[in-house]
């Protein structure tokens, strides 16, 4: 009688659920689970830190609507990944935490590595579960792979105890379990179809707000079919950027705070009025702002602002509902509106301000320069990655997004030192498209050293670092005592990649700046491009500060 080591019956159970990419640290219990892995014909990418790993996880499961898996050795290895879990939840995003655990038997006696791992992961998942034997192994596989993708997607925890993994079944009889499919993709109730169009069609100024989850629904085309036979306004959130593209006519990004604070009816494509949207209140939104939300989670609707208009149900499908009932009744907002002309002049004019800035040429450099050049040459199809504070903040309004679920950034959980596994997650997963990952030099400290796992892999991943020598306005020089938030002045993090063969480039000028770009873009290896700005640059003057209260 044939046996087959649990390893194996772990791996093509994994492979079984369409996994194809598995980030981690190896180490007790999984060294032999990491190699059976990549001879089970998967991919496995050993990490440097196991938070990166588990964020790279979570990026596969937004930009392929299947889970990204995460795989850790027990004790401080599987809390690391936490930082992923949580992650995870924050953004809705499918993804698979595989941790190694002390042998059964050991369980309570202080074994090595030994800690609460079902407990730890429990506030952050959806399932947080261990199988009673090996024959279960592929079944629980099956459902976490499953529960991770229904409903409002999320992260899943598996827990391996070491006499699982390294125990052995009759290879005749794995009760080896199918390959779960898509999720199901529910309709909206119809009335509440019509009663969407109504509310849009009366509403005198009214907003489309695309978020992330009109992303990882893969609804691009019925939005955009959508917003063109409507001609409504829209605003796209973060990683909502792209589900149309940033430079379409209807976009009215540049006039953000305008369209939110006078619009009298919002309408919400998986986005949340959380901190990012201002919580839908005033000063930031119209006091009496008449809501319709399309939400994959019932218990959404009318977060912090009752919703008028509830649809439930996938965005694809229910946009598909919405472009049939609006093409059965057809009407759109007209292009002279009151509307329209007040948010076209506020775009021209924020426009003209922000172009004026990506011009100047003083140095340092400010944001907007470094912005202006990067841009000039970012092809249209690239995956941005970012993150830090300014950095990320003024990214959102400079770095454009043509297509779907190539942007990623701290999101809704604002988790710095995403970046280097986010782009490695995107590196893998699209080999054909150029990934920048822009950053922070602060945020770009807190997984810097993934820079080696990128240059292993030899993923040609642009990082740049917008370094103003620490958090928020670095000092130039260190003084004494030294501030909270400065770090080291003019630290070459170029000089970094470089000692893991990556090429490196130190930049001060726009001239510099835009040879560095260019030289990157012919490396197959990694590359990390160092731009000094001006430590006090900022962002152009807000009408509301970030965290409006
Ligand atoms: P953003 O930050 O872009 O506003 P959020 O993460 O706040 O996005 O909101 C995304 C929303 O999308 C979540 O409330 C989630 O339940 C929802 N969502 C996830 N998948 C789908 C889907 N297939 N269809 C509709 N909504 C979805
Ligand atoms: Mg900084």
């Amino acid at each position: 009688m044939a046996q087959l080591d649990g390893t194996a019956i772990i791996a093509r159970s994994l492979k079984r659920q369409g996994v194809e990419h598995i980030f981690g640290v190896m180490g007790f219990p999984i060294v032999d689970l990491a190699q059976v892995v990549q001879r089970e014909g998967l991919n496995y990418y050993g990490f440097r830190n196991e938070q990166s790993a588990s964020y790279a996880a979570g990026a596969v499961g937004f930009m392929t609507g299947r889970p990204g898996v995460c795989m850790t050795v027990s004790g401080p290895g599987m809390v690391h990944a936490v930082a992923g879990l949580s992650n995870a939840w924050a953004n809705c995003w499918p993804m698979l935490l595989v941790s190694g655990a002390p042998d059964s038997y050991q369980r309570e006696q202080g074994a090595f590595q030994e800690a609460p791992q079902l407990e730890a992961a429990r506030p952050f998942v959806k399932l947080s579960t261990r199988p009673d034997s090996l024959a279960r192994v592929p079944a629980y596989i099956e459902k976490c792979v499953r529960t991770s993708m229904a409903g409002r997607p999320g992260a899943v925890y598996l827990d391996l105890p070491n006499d699982i993994i390294a125990g052995k079944h009759d290879e005749a009889s794995v009760p080896w379990a199918p390959c779960c499919g898509a999720p199901p993709r529910p309709l909206a109730d119809p009335r509440e179809v019509e009663r969407a169009l109504a509310a849009l069609r009366a509403a005198k100024r009214p907003l489309v707000i695309v978020g992330k989850g009109a992303a990882y629904a893969h609804a691009e085309h019925e939005v955009r079919a959508f917003l063109e036979a409507s001609r409504l306004p829209f605003l796209a959130a973060p990683m909502g950027k792209g589900v149309v593209p940033d430079d379409h006519a209807q976009s009215v990004a540049p006039a953000r705070s305008l369209a939110l604070q006078e619009a009298d009816v919002i309408f919400l494509i998986g986005a949340r009025l959380n901190w990012i949207m201002h919580f839908g209140l005033p000063p930031r939104f119209a006091r009496d702002v008449r809501v319709v939300q399309l939400d994959i989670a019932a218990e959404e609707i009318g977060t912090n602002v009752p919703a008028e208009v509830g649809l439930v149900g996938d965005a694809q499908a229910v946009m598909s509902q919405l472009n049939e009932a609006l093409s059965a009744a057809p009407w759109q907002l007209a292009a002279d509106s009151a509307w329209w002309t007040a948010l076209r002049a506020k775009i021209a004019e924020n426009d003209a301000q922000v172009a004026a800035m990506s011009r100047d040429d003083a140095l340092p450099m400010g944001y907007y320069r470094v912005f202006g050049e990067i841009r000039a040459q970012l092809p249209r199809d690239a995956i941005i990655v970012s993150e830090g504070a300014n950095t990320m903040d003024i990214g959102r309004s400079m770095m454009p997004n043509f297509a779907p679920r190539q942007r990623l950034d701290a999101g809704t959980f604002g988790t710095m030192g995403v970046g280097p596994g986010f782009a490695i997650a995107a590196a893998v997963t699209h080999p054909d498209k150029r990934v920048f990952c822009i950053e922070g030099d602060s945020a770009f400290g807190f997984s810097g050293m993934e820079v080696e796992t990128a240059c292993r892999y030899r993923l040609p991943i642009t990082f740049i670092v917008v370094n103003n020598n620490g958090i928020g306005a670095g000092e130039t020089v260190l003084s004494d005592p030294i501030p909270p938030n400065t770090y080291t002045p003019n630290a070459r993090y170029d000089k970094v990649i470089e000692a893991f063969g990556g090429r490196g480039f130190f930049v001060n000028t726009p001239d510099e700046l835009r040879k560095a770009l260019s030289d990157a873009a012919l490396e197959s290896m990694p590359t990390l491009i160092n731009v000094m700005i001006n430590p006090v640059s900022t962002r152009k003057p807000q009408k509301f500060d970030w965290l409006t209260r």
